[in-house]
């Protein structure tokens, strides 16, 4: 009991303290998206949050799709939103919104607020409303607008709605307080003329409320208990409680903020990927480099590596950056007993066992994954022509050296034991071909114990493995100089973040491996078939993470 207390978030702690005192009696929080981009992994962050706290209390998850701008939506990101939330686990069941569909509600609390002398039409223009706000260290002024009895107020609402005021032209203010020392409470503007056509109510209104508006009373009407948001909403709490409590809602929604989840030396920010993605330095918002949640299950991550991701940075109010390599430290720890290990060659030289008979060809019994044996088992083609790495071999190696040199005895991996005894060169002195000899006594789970030794190194059948490319990632940022350039802004991009091995030999194992279906490649690291560019006969691997790291976990 005690423990649990102690492992809980400052959110839950506020949770439990709500329920214990009634303020309210189930849980409901939502996910709020602006249909304007593709989600990242601080949405990801914020999906988890609210959806696990929904189901920590037994309580109800909402997907809203927050769509009051007309200006900057596009129904293209709907579904890709979906996608990426049903991705992550996160069902909304049948609470699916759209904040536009509220329009009408909130058109009546305005006229409520104007008939509560809580809100008033301003003739004054954006520039000079900015010039009568203040500042940090002055109070505002009152607009000459700010008396207007509630019948002309009513009337230039009504104007406003039927269309016969321009853009721009005049706004409703909330009344509250110029001299407030909070800028967002000094008669902040809640609703707006926008002569636009809106994607889902189309031309039916040509005045659009303000975030700050519509955003509480969204929360209201679906009866949200708890609305989570990040720390820069901190400073509009008092106008969010002031809306909720003016429009008369009860039970009154809470609005907690917690700090944006940020990843060092990674891009996250709309207006840089679009850049990427138009300048052609990326293949769009799925681009396996991005942290896009989209890319990031293109890349081959999994849900649950993003949930434990997630868990482990926490919930707080101090803001901090993340390193990536937590990131990918939990795929690693995902895939290590999920996945099979197999083998794959991504710069391969033909080793050439000249005492292993022509033509034959013998089938090892391998398990799929060693620590795993719920994995089972499959059959591996051995026979006289390999592909091995061709950093495994060398002419003249270096002390502790273990792999192959010209005399040297190596083990090839679930086979046997093999000698070098030669090599071949082309004309530059290349070397294309190694030769070796085999010792069929030393077959794998013979028993064999006749001698030791040191080296182990991995292999594919020439004749049987697939030929694939494959794709080597590192960050698209170059983490020398970090995220941005401080003479121009722009960002500072590494040259080497895609790699491309075009000549790369896999197991035939993967004939039946659908997209997105991840392995690790012994000694290599874990991949993905890449859902977008593999073909059956042209696999295409991403890579996902390479199998060491320095990252160590924090304490
Ligand atoms: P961005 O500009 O980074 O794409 P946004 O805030 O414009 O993000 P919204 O669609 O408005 O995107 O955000 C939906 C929800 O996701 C909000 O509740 C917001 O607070 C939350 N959110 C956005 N970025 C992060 C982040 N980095 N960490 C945690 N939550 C985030
Ligand atoms: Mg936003």
């Amino acid at each position: 009991m005690q423990e649990e207390t102690v492992s809980k978030n400052f959110i839950e702690q506020e949770i439990d303290k709500d329920l214990a005192e009634g303020v309210y009696t189930q849980v409901c929080t939502r996910f709020p998206p602006e249909p304007n981009g593709y989600l990242h992994i601080g949405h990801a962050k914020s999906i988890l949050l609210n959806y696990g706290l929904a189901k920590k209390y037994n309580g109800t998850f909402h997907l809203r799709f927050d769509d009051t701008n007309p200006t900057k939506e596009d129904m293209e990101f709907v579904e890709s939103i979906k996608e990426d939330v049903k991705w992550l686990g996160a069902d909304w069941k049948d609470h699916l919104y759209f904040a536009s569909d509220y329009f009408d509600m909130m058109y009546q609390c305005a006229i409520k607020l104007i008939k509560k002398g809580k809100a008033y039409v301003c003739d004054l223009s954006a520039e000079e409303i900015r010039a009568y706000r203040g500042t940090l260290t002055e109070p505002g002024k009152n607009s000459p607008y700010r008396d207007r009895s509630v019948e002309e107020n009513l009337q230039l609402f009504e104007e406003m709605k039927e269309g016969l005021c321009q853009d721009g032209k005049r706004v409703l203010r909330a009344r509250i307080d110029m001299a407030s020392p909070n800028i967002n409470m000094r008669d902040p503007v809640i609703y707006r003329v926008a002569h636009m056509s809106h994607h889902n109510t189309g031309d039916k209104w040509c005045i659009y409320p303000m975030y700050d508006f519509a955003h509480p009373i969204e929360d209201a009407m679906e009866k949200i208990t708890h609305s989570i948001c990040t720390l820069e909403f901190e400073d509009h709490r008092p106008l969010y409680d002031w809306v909720v409590r003016e429009c008369e809602f009860d039970p009154a929604p809470r609005q907690i903020e917690f700090s944006k989840l940020y990843l060092t030396n990674v891009v996250t920010g709309k207006r840089y990927i679009k850049k990427l993605v138009q300048d052609g330095i990326v293949d769009g918002w799925d681009d396996p480099r991005l942290v896009s949640i989209a890319a990031l299950r293109r890349r081959g991550f999994t849900p649950e590596s993003i949930k434990m991701f997630v868990d482990m940075c926490g919930v707080s109010k101090s803001q901090s950056s993340v390193d990536y390599a937590m990131l990918e430290y939990c795929i690693r720890e995902d895939l290590k007993l999920k996945k099979p290990r197999m083998m794959a060659v991504l710069d391969p030289i033909k080793l050439v066992i000249d005492n292993y008979p022509e033509g034959e060809v013998e089938y090892l019994e391998v398990d799929n994954n060693m620590e795993n044996p719920e994995l089972g088992m499959r059959k591996v083609p051995f026979c006289r022509e390999l592909y091995i790495e061709r950093e495994d071999f060398m002419i003249e190696p270096p002390k502790k050296y273990f792999r192959l040199f010209p005399g040297n005895e190596v083990r090839l991996m679930h086979a046997y034991f093999v000698k070098c005894e030669g090599y071949e060169t082309d004309e530059n002195g290349n070397v294309t071909v190694v030769h070796a000899t085999y010792d069929p006594e030393t077959k794998c789970g013979s028993g064999f114990t006749g001698r030791k030794v040191k080296g182990t190194i991995h292999w594919v059948a020439a004749p049987y493995a697939k030929q694939a490319q494959v794709r080597l990632y590192e960050n698209l940022i170059d983490e020398e100089k970090g995220v941005y350039n401080k003479e121009d802004g722009s960002l500072n991009l590494n040259p080497d973040s895609l790699k491309i091995l075009n000549n790369c030999y896999v197991e035939d194992s993967f004939a039946d491996a659908g997209a997105c279906d991840s392995f690790q490649f012994v000694r290599n690291g874990y991949f993905c078939i890449d859902s977008k560019d593999s073909a059956p006969d042209a696999l295409v691997f991403n890579r996902i993470v390479s199998l060491k790291s320095s990252f160590k976990l924090p304490k």
